[in-house]
């Protein structure tokens, strides 16, 4: 079969679904927009995940997008609803010496931003948090921070696309196998299910990003898989209100990895804990990162090394049993930006992937930033730090 579109999005994960909704709000209604998935929608990273939507304050430009994409996430609960939504806030926790030194300057971070934290004592610490430890030195609070689920939240963006646009279509379980070419530009997508005359596709396929590239003939992007590890309590009574978090996560997950993502039997990995309430009760535990290649097998050490932590500063945690524990692969990008906008050397082709673990944080600004340079309209920020091009040279 044969078919045509006016925009074809690969990949239905949050990354894809929030492209197409936003394509949705952008342009006419009468856009053909079609997004193809291998799987079903948000059955990948975006379903093996955890969903901190963080503000992170390090230096205006990251604080600009993922700031940005989490004051949207808070306007697309508002007017989409059917998704788990939750304003908790994110404590910062310190133990050790070099840790409560991080306190005051994620603080400073925050107000140079114009933006407000607070440095709690024990006291406010434990009114704000009971579930805690009573012995816990330091931690800052920032309200601005929620968590949502992020399988639910796909979906109620393709269903809000489709509402705005008729000419919507959703198909999973339809992979792409491949383009046909018109010159530099692209004519078609080949998928299982039939071929698509397109000129726009939008490459959404978290860390299958560089594969599809691969089948223009294009070399591959620096995007690679680092796993982690997670577990989840049973659905009791979760011991904690608000979004915690070791400070030195900071440090761990949010800094340019210093190791070779493509030695993958070199990894030894590392962890900072990473706790999440759940809205139906339980709570969800990492966070590890290490790179080695596609294998989603638990890494039972690193876990129980998170496990451990966690209990060190939510003692209640240990009485809930863990009921399951699974690994995501992180879309892991060499200089740990996310690569957004278009592949100069394919005009036509756009990339939205390698949000490593901020991909849920970013996914509205990412949709927002593809959705308005596709349609010639003023970028929200400057998009130019997120280029993909800065790989083409
Ligand atoms: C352990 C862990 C914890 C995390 N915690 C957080 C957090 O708290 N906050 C946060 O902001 N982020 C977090 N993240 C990061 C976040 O989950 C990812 O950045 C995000 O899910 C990436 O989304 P994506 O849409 O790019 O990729 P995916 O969800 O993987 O979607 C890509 C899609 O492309 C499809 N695809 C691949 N090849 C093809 C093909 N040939 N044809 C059609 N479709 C194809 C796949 O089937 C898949 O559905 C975490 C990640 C992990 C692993």
């Amino acid at each position: 079969m044969t078919e045509t579109a006016d925009i074809v999005v690969i990949g239905g994960g949050i990354i894809g679904s929030s492209v197409v909704y936003q394509l949705a709000q952008l342009l006419d209604p009468s856009t053909r927009i079609v997004l193809c998935d291998r799987g079903p929608i948000a059955g990948a990273t975006s379903s093996s995940c955890m969903g901190h939507l963080m503000v992170t304050p390090g230096n205006a430009q990251e604080y600009a997008l993922t700031k940005t994409s989490v004051d949207l996430w808070r306007g697309l609960h508002e007017q989409l609803g059917g998704f788990d939504y939750n304003p908790t806030g994110a404590l910062y926790l310190a133990e050790s010496e070099e840790d409560i030194e991080m306190v005051p300057v994620l603080h400073q971070q925050f107000l140079d931003q114009g933006d407000q934290a607070e440095i709690l004592d024990q006291k406010q610490l434990r009114d704000l948090e009971p579930g805690l430890a009573h012995d816990i030195p330091g931690a800052l609070f920032y309200a601005g921070d929620g968590v949502v689920l992020p399988m639910l939240a796909a979906g109620a963006m393709l269903r809000g696309a489709q509402q705005r646009n008729p000419n919507v279509v959703v198909r999973p379980n339809c992979a792409v196998t491949g383009f046909q070419r018109d010159g530099d530009r692209i004519a078609a997508v080949v998928t299982e299910k039939s071929v698509i005359q397109t000129n726009t596709v939008v490459n959404a396929c978290g860390v299958w990003t560089p594969g599809i590239g691969e089948m223009l003939g294009q070399p591959r992007v620096p995007i690679y898989p680092r796993a982690g590890n997670l577990a989840i309590t049973g659905h009791h009574v979760s011991p904690i209100r608000t979004q915690l978090l070791e400070i030195s996560y900071l440090r761990f997950a949010h800094a340019a990895s210093d190791v070779d993502p493509t030695q993958t039997d070199r990894d030894a990995g590392g962890h900072a804990v990473n706790m999440q309430p759940q809205t139906n009760g339980g709570c969800l535990i990492g966070s590890t990162r290490q790179f080695r290649g596609m294998s989603k097998q638990v890494n039972r050490e690193l876990l129980k090394r998170s496990l451990l932590r966690a209990h060190r500063y939510v003692p209640g945690v240990a009485q809930a049993p863990i009921i399951r524990s699974w690994v995501g692969l992180r879309p892991y990008s060499i200089d740990n930006h996310p690569l957004i906008g278009p592949w100069d050397p394919v005009p036509g082709f756009w990339i939205a992937a390698g949000h490593e673990g901020l991909g849920i944080s970013m996914a509205p600004i990412t949709g927002l930033l593809i959705a308005q340079q596709i349609a010639g309209i003023t970028p929200s920020i400057d998009p130019t730090p997120y280029l993909p091009g800065r790989f083409a040279l």
